[in-house]
C-alpha cells in the first residue's frame, strides 16, 4: 500500500521511454469531464469497453465538492444532487471529445439518516452488484471525512469490492476529504487509522492508496488526478483465460479501446 505519488511540474523520462505527466497534464485531463447519461438501475448503464473509475462515499464525505474540484468546475458533480437522481450512478466522460478516454462514475451516498429501510436496502443491493460486476470498473475512489476516519458503512461497502482489489482487477484510492480542518498530528493520525484498516485489504496484486485531501486548501488534488490519470491508461488486468479458449478468438476490443495502454 502506498501513500499518493509525490506530484511534480518537472517532465521526466519514464523508464518506458514515455514523459511522465506534470500536474499540469493530469489536471488538464481531469479538466475534460463532461456529464455523459444517468441510471438508476445497473442495467441502464451503457456497456463500454472505457475504463471506469467509481467515486463513492458516506453523503457530507465531500464527495461531490471532490469531483468538480478535480474537474476544475463549479457544478459538474452537483447534477447528482439534484432531485430525483440522488440514487442514480451518474457517468461523465473524459478525454478527447472524438476519442473519450476514461469514464468516473458518481455513486449514490450512502449512510444518510433519513433514508427509509427500503431505500437502504435498494442502495445497498445497486452498489454490491455495480462493484461486484461491472466490467469496466478499473477503479474505485473512497472518500472519507478525515474527522471520522472509515466508518462501518465504508468497510461494509469495501467488502462488496474486496475480491477484485485483491486481484488488482479493481484499484482503491482513499481521499481522507477536508483535510484542512486538521492540524499535521491529527493528520498524520488519521493517515495511519486508514492504513491499518486497509491494510487488511493488501495483497501481492493490490493497488491500494491513501491521500490526505482538501477541495478547500487544493492541498491533494493533483496527486490524486495523477493516480486517477495512470488508473486509465494501465492494460486492465484480466481472468487469465486458458490458451485452448483464445485459439482464433477475435481481438479483444478493450486492448484496442485504450489508448497507450502498457501491455
Ligand atoms: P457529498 O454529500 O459527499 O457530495 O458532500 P459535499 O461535497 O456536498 O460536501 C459536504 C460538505 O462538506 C459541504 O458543506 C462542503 O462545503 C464541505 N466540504 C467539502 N469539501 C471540503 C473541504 O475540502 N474542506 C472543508 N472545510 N469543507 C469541505
Amino acid at each position: 500500500m502506498t501513500q499518493a505519488n509525490p506530484a511534480s511540474d518537472t517532465p521526466s523520462q519514464g523508464l518506458d521511454g514515455e514523459a511522465t505527466p506534470t500536474d499540469r497534464d493530469v489536471l488538464a485531463w481531469t479538466h475534460t469531464a463532461r456529464f455523459l447519461t444517468t441510471a438508476s438501475e445497473l442495467h441502464h448503464l451503457p456497456a463500454t469497453e472505457l475504463p471506469e473509475i467509481a467515486f463513492v462515499g458516506r453523503s457530507n464525505a465531500g464527495k461531490s465538492t471532490a469531483i468538480n474540484t478535480l474537474a476544475q468546475q463549479k457544478r459538474l458533480a452537483f447534477a447528482s444532487k439534484t432531485p430525483g437522481r440522488t440514487q442514480h450512478i451518474n457517468l461523465f466522460e473524459l478525454g478527447p471529445k472524438d476519442a473519450p478516454d476514461a469514464l468516473f462514475a458518481d455513486l449514490p451516498g450512502y449512510g444518510y439518516a433519513a433514508v427509509n429501510k427500503s431505500a437502504k436496502q435498494r442502495w445497498q443491493k445497486v452498489m454490491a452488484d455495480y462493484l461486484d460486476v461491472r466490467r469496466s470498473l478499473s477503479g474505485v475512489v473512497l472518500m472519507v471525512d478525515s474527522r471520522l476516519g472509515l466508518t462501518d458503512l465504508d468497510r461494509q461497502l469495501l467488502e462488496f469490492v474486496a475480491a477484485r482489489v485483491a486481484t488488482g482487477e479493481v484499484r482503491l484510492l482513499v481521499l481522507l476529504t477536508k483535510a484542512d480542518k486538521l492540524n499535521r498530528k491529527e493528520a498524520d493520525a488519521a493517515l495511519r487509522a486508514a492504513q491499518e484498516l486497509l491494510g487488511e485489504l493488501a495483497t501481492e496484486h493490490s493497488d491500494v492508496s491513501i491521500s490526505l485531501f482538501s477541495a478547500l486548501k487544493k492541498s491533494g488534488v493533483a496527486d490524486a488526478a495523477h493516480v486517477l490519470y495512470e488508473w486509465a491508461r494501465v492494460a486492465p488486468v484480466v481472468a487469465q483465460v486458458p490458451d485452448s479458449v483464445l485459439a482464433g478468438a477475435p481481438t479483444n476490443a478493450a486492448s484496442d479501446a485504450a489508448p497507450d495502454a502498457h501491455s
